[in-house]
C-alpha cells in the first residue's frame, strides 16, 4: 500500500501556516512531532464530555474516564506487543521513565561498585539519571564507544559485560545521528550473562515496529509527543518479574493498598508506579496517536521515511563543504550536518527566515558532540507528513546560506 501524503498532511492543522512569510516546512520531528486532528479531537472529547478523576469513582463519568484510560493502556500494550497490560506504566515521558528505572531498579538492585552500561550516543536523559545514581550509590557507568559513522562498536561488548554489570541501558535509535542500534544483539549478549537490558525507544516507536517480546528486552520506554501524541505522557514497559520486585518510584494516592502510620502496603501493577492523578487525557491522546499510526501502518511510514532520508542525503551531499554526522548503514530519517565552518546556530536561524524549521545544537547529546569534537550540528528529522518538495526547499535554503557565508 502506498500512502497519500497530501491526505495525511490535511490531518495536521499546524502544518498549514506561513512562517516569516513562507510556508512552514517542519523538520524538527525528532524533538517533537505535530498532532493530527484525530488526537486533538480525542483530548477535546475527554474535557468536553467525560472528564472526571479516574479509578475509585462510583459515578458514570469517572467510570467512562477510567475505561478510556485503561483502554489507552491496552493500546500501548498491543502497540509494542507487551504480554500484559499491567506491564505498561504511564509516565510523563521517556525522561521520567528512565528516572523511574534508575531510581527504583537502582534502589532495589544496585550497590557501590555495580556497573551500568550506556553508549556514547545516548541522550542526556539516559546518562544523567545514572550519574545521579553514581553519586548516590557509588555505581560505575561504563560507555560503549561509537565509530566515525556513529555506529556502536560492539567488538569488546563481551568484555564490557562483567559479573558486576547489573544493567545495560541503550537507545534504540540515536536522536542526534539517526543510527539504528543493533539492540537485539546487545540484548542477547547481555542475557547470555543474565544481565537485564533497558531500551530507550524515544526515537524508535514512530519509525519502526517494536515487539518487546521478540526483542526480549527487560524495559522499553518512549514518549507520546514524538509519535504524534500529546506532551506530558509516555510509557514504560517492564517485565513483571522486575516491576514486582522494584521499589515504588513515588508515593501518593493510587499506588497504595493500605496506609496507616504503622506502615503502608503497595498496590499491584501497574498502579504501584502511578502515584497521584495520572495524565488521563494525555493517555487517551497517546492512544489516539497509536490508532492513527496503526491506520497508516508503521511499515508504510518506515518505507516512506526511508525514501525521504535517501533523497535528503543525496540532495544535501551535493552541497560543497557539507559534512554529515551519522552515516550508519542502519539509519532512521534524521540528517545531522555542518556546512564548512558555518555555525549550526547561524545556519538554523537563517533557515528559519525561509520558513524551514530545523534544530541546531548538541541535541541533548553533549558527550556525542565531544566524540566528534564539534559544538553541535544542524538536524533535519523527517516525519510521515514531510515531502520531497520540502526537502528541495531545505536544500535550496542550505545552499543559499552557504553562499552568503562563502
Ligand atoms: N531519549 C531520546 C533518544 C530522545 O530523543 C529524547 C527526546 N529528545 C529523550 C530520550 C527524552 O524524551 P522526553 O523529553 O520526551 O522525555
Amino acid at each position: 500500500m502506498s500512502i497519500d501524503i497530501q491526505k495525511i498532511r490535511k490531518d495536521f492543522p499546524i502544518l498549514d501556516q506561513m512562517v516569516h512569510g513562507k510556508p512552514l516546512a517542519y523538520f524538527d520531528n525528532a524533538a517533537t512531532a505535530h498532532k493530527p486532528q484525530q488526537v486533538i479531537d480525542a483530548i477535546d472529547e475527554v474535557y468536553t464530555t467525560y472528564n472526571s478523576n479516574i479509578h475509585r469513582g462510583v459515578h458514570h463519568l469517572s467510570n467512562v474516564c477510567t475505561q478510556a484510560f485503561e483502554d489507552a493502556r491496552v493500546k500501548v500494550q498491543n502497540f509494542i506487543n507487551a504480554p500484559h497490560s499491567h506491564e505498561v506504566i504511564f509516565t510523563r515521558g521517556t525522561t521520567e521513565a528512565i528516572n523511574l528505572i534508575a531510581t527504583s531498579f537502582g534502589e532495589s538492585f544496585l550497590k557501590a561498585g555495580d556497573e551500568v552500561i550506556v553508549s556514547q550516543l545516548e541522550h542526556h536523559s539516559n546518562i544523567v539519571p545514572w550519574q545521579l545514581l553514581e553519586k548516590r550509590k557509588g555505581i560505575v557507568l561504563k560507555v560503549i564507544p561509537i565509530n566515525d559513522a556513529g555506529e556502536l562498536v560492539l567488538d569488546d561488548l563481551d568484555d564490557f559485560l562483567t559479573e558486576r554489570t547489573k544493567l545495560v541501558a541503550v537507545a534504540h535509535i540515536s536522536n542526534a545521528l539517526g543510527t539504528i542500534n543493533p539492540i537485539k544483539t546487545i540484548i542477547d549478549r547481555a542475557h547470555a550473562k543474565s544481565i537485564p537490558v533497558m531500551i530507550d525507544g524515544a526515537q524508535a516507536v514512530q519509525h519502526l515496529k517494536v515487539d518487546v517480546q521478540a526483542l526480549d528486552c527487560d524495559f522499553y520506554v518512549f514518549s507520546g509527543h514524538k509519535i504524534y501524541g500529546p506532551t506530558g505522557i509516555g510509557a514504560l514497559y517492564g517485565k513483571e518479574e522486575w516491576l514486582n520486585k522494584m521499589e515504588p518510584y513515588q508515593g501518593g494516592g493510587e499506588m497504595i493498598q493500605t496506609v496507616s502510620f504503622d506502615g503502608t502496603t503497595f498496590n499491584e501493577l501497574p498502579f504501584k508506579f502511578e502515584a497521584g492523578t495520572p495524565d488521563y487525557s494525555g493517555a487517551v491522546g497517546m492512544g489516539a496517536a497509536i490508532d492513527y499510526v496503526n491506520a497508516i501502518g508503521l511499515e508504510n511510514i518506515a518505507a516512506y521515511e526511508q525514501e525521504l532520508l535517501e533523497y535528503g542525503m543525496e540532495q544535501l551531499s551535493q552541497i560543497p563543504g557539507i559534512q554529515f554526522y551519522g552515516t550508519a548503514k542502519e539509519k532512521a530519517s534524521v540528517i545531522s550536518f555542518i556546512v564548512g565552518n558555518i555555525h549550526p546556530f547561524d545556519m538554523g536561524t537563517m533557515l528559519d527566515k525561509l520558513g524551514l524549521a530545523v534544530r541546531t545544537g548538541h541535541h541533548c547529546a553533549q558527550p556525542l558532540m565531544q566524540r566528534y569534537n564539534i559544538p553541535g550540528t544542524v538536524r533535519a528529522s523527517f516525519a510521515v507528513y514531510n515531502t520531497k518538495e520540502e526537502i528541495d526547499r531545505l536544500v535550496a535554503g542550505v545552499k543559499r546560506v552557504s553562499l552568503l557565508f562563502a
